[in-house]
């Protein structure tokens, strides 16, 4: 196999997203020396951390907490985020005709929406990837939950679940957490991915998330799930996790597929951990819309996408949204596919 330093560059098209991404070997180092230089471990600030068990009044109103039985200490806690990106209680989107001027043609809407927080372990020293495969099932149940009671309200038509890990990545508590926000709008990325899926499907029958990747770009597989690095990874070391069966939406998964995944979330988050030196990550779990005209989410499969904060984002993405990526899908595959974790 070619390394990095004796592959020309080259321009790939993602057939999920639509955008080009240039994998540009001669911007890197060998992708084993590809550690973070800022490790993503937490600075203890217990006692003063809201979301530490015995803090409870520190933090926004909780939702719902597992196990819900409050005899027994909490092992998950859903709140509302005390600083919300948009208000829970305006009821609904509608047009907001108070926008002042200025907007020319522009869709303004009300700020309606929820902003909430899941806190995935009262203590502040573990780390998602620290919990037993069942326990990070657990948070993934949670996620679930939350969803499935976020859809019951008609104006919510999309809604996301994320984690920011260090503060490279975003986050700005770094007791393990993670967030969800409801949208009364799709967001353009996603109904970019969906129609993308949808003309995939329409040009050649398939579905090129059942697909199987190569070889080469396989990592790990489970009962339900595989990971791999993507044919178009837009970051280096870039993993999505696919569930096997063809799937709109990520909150039909059932307990026992929740329990699998969160063995090989585990699995993934402790490799970047091991060959990056705990880097700062975002996840995002990349779902379908709800209560929406956006035709055909029949052809459309949901996924969990691990992005390691490894590059700097800056003005040629911006300018063009086409990223650079200095490691080729394969070889960060390899690296990621060789190393041993003690789970
Ligand atoms: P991050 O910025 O990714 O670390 O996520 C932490 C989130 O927690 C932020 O969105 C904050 O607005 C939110 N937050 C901070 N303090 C509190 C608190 N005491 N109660 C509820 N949410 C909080
Ligand atoms: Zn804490
Ligand atoms: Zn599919």
């Amino acid at each position: 196999m070619m390394t990095s330093q004796n592959r020309l560059p080259q321009l790939r098209k993602d057939a999920i997203t639509g955008r080009w991404v240039v994998f540009s070997p001669a911007r890197a180092k060998r992708p084993s020396d590809f550690k973070s230089k800022a490790p993503a471990t937490a600075s203890d600030h217990r006692g003063r951390c809201p979301f530490c068990s015995g803090n409870e009044h520190m933090c926004a109103p909780q939702i719902f907490r597992v196990p819900p039985d409050p005899s027994s200490d909490w092992k998950i806690r859903v709140i509302e985020n005390l600083y919300p990106a948009l208000d829970r209680n305006l009821k609904d989107a509608d047009f907001d005709g108070g926008g002042g001027g200025g907007g020319g043609d522009a869709d303004v809407l009300r700020g309606f929406g929820f902003h909430d927080v899941v806190i995935e372990t009262p203590d502040h020293s573990v780390h998602l990837s620290d919990l037993s495969p069942r326990e990070v099932g657990d948070v993934i149940l949670a996620y679930k939950k939350r969803v499935e009671q976020l859809l019951t309200f008609d104006s919510i038509k999309y809604v996301q679940v994320f984690k920011n890990h260090g503060a490279s990545a975003g986050a700005s508590l770094s007791h393990s957490h993670s967030q969800i926000i409801a949208l009364p709008i799709v967001p353009s990325n996603v109904s970019a991915r969906i129609e993308c899926l949808r003309e995939h499907f329409h040009q050649t029958g398939k579905c090129c998330l059942c697909e199987v990747p190569s070889n080469e770009l396989l990592i790990d597989e489970s009962a339900h799930f595989v990971s791999f690095v993507p044919f178009v990874a837009s970051s280096p070391f870039e993993i999505w996790i696919v569930p096997r069966d063809h799937s709109p939406h990520f909150h039909e998964l059932d307990d026992n597929k929740a329990a699998d995944l969160g063995g090989l979330l585990k699995l993934m988050l402790r490799k970047i951990s091991i060959q990056l030196n705990d880097p700062p990550f975002n996840f995002m779990i990349q779902t379908s819309p709800v209560h929406t005209s956006v035709s055909e989410l029949g052809s459309t499969h949901w996924y969990l996408q691990i992005v390691p904060q490894l590059t700097i984002v800056a003005g040629f993405e911006v300018a063009t949204g086409c990223h650079i990526n200095p490691v080729f899908p394969e070889e960060a595959a390899k690296v990621l596919r060789e190393v041993h974790v003690q789970m």
